[in-house]
């Protein structure tokens, strides 16, 4: 039975890659046919690991193709998946399975809402790529930057798939986790405590040693968030842990300020924006978070780019 991956971009890439060279057969997703074209013209993709290029020949396909899908990655950003999976919708198979890889909430319960006969499985993942800009081939050339590790999980439903074993064939390191929800809710609120402020001070992430009181604040005011939102697993020790990762991870800037600096579009609707809102929705007064939200989205337009 093949993978299909809708979004050739970096994590796609990287997961299409590891299943192809374990043999498990898997199709990749592009926008539209001149994406396809491209994709076609430069025959695979390319995945560069510890240095060295290889070539992968992933068939791709568009969402027009009438191949039933019975097994989705989508690896397209948050702000995308809805669309994306309204194009392939038609084709998935009774019992068809997604792996929704999307950084921050409420994309997935999108998603769910859409496809209500599919099996929707969340991911968290720690593992990192970016696609090589600057070769010839770029586009379909992810470097695999950051080793790390997927977490998977069905809130509704905690029998793990049979198809885990393709990853485990594929190297692919992950583990099933009963606890997706609190997984994906304590790296949205990490990030909350770290992204937009680097955003802000225009600084790498080891520049908000500087800002201990309002990182501690926004921590204090995260924590209340999570147990209003049944999430105390979330909650522990969370102010320790963000500045674990700011000690950690001071010499880097964080993806969102990468994403602002290259002209991209951010995910803060499905990170500080998604906080914010379900803060409103429990009735829940959370003024620092509320202004670092209206900063950040001041900033963006600023910007040129879409706050929302
Ligand atoms: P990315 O490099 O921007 O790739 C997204 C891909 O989706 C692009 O190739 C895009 O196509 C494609 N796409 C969008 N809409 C589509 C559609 N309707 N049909 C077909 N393809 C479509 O993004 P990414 O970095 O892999 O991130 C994907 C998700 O994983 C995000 O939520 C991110 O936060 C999360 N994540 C990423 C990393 C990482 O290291 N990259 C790590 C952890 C989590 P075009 O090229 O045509 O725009």
């Amino acid at each position: 039975m093949s993978w299909h991956v809708l979004g050739a971009g970096s994590l796609g890439c990287l997961w299409a890659a590891r299943l192809a060279r374990a043999g498990v057969p898997v199709q990749l997703i592009l926008r539209d046919s001149a994406r396809l074209d491209a994709y076609q013209r430069a025959g695979g993709l390319t995945l560069v690991e510890q240095g060295q290029a290889r070539h992968y020949p992933v068939p791709g396909q568009t969402a027009a193709d009438p191949a039933p899908i019975q097994r989705l990655l989508l690896a397209c950003k948050a702000y995308d998946v809805e669309s994306a999976i309204a194009a392939v919708k038609p084709r998935l198979a009774p019992g068809a399975e997604l792996v929704l890889l999307q950084n921050g909430l409420g994309s997935q319960e999108a998603v769910a809402a859409r496809v209500p006969q599919a099996r929707c499985i969340l991911a968290s993942s720690t593992e990192g790529a970016f696609r090589d800009g600057a070769a010839p081939d770029g586009e379909w050339r992810v470097v695999f930057a950051g080793h790390g590790h997927t977490w998977l999980g069905d809130p509704l439903d905690d029998h793990p798939p049979a198809w885990l074993a393709d990853l485990e064939r594929s190297g692919i390191p992950h583990q099933w986790s009963p606890d997706i929800l609190s997984r994906l809710w304590r790296k949205l609120a990490l990030n909350c405590a770290i992204n937009p402020l680097t955003v802000l001070y225009a600084c790498r992430n080891g520049g908000l040693s500087e800002h201990r009181a309002e990182v501690a604040t926004l921590c204090a005011e995260l924590g209340q968030l999570l147990h209003s939102c049944g999430q105390p697993a979330a909650a522990q020790d969370l102010y320790a842990d963000v500045q674990r990762v700011i000690q950690a991870t001071a010499a880097n800037y964080s993806s969102m300020h990468q994403d602002v600096a290259q002209g991209r579009r951010t995910e803060i609707a499905y990170l500080l924006g998604h906080a914010c809102a379900a803060a409103q929705h429990h009735g829940l007064a959370l003024p620092l978070l509320a202004a670092l939200h209206e900063r950040l989205v001041q900033h963006l337009d600023a910007c040129g780019l879409p706050s929302h």
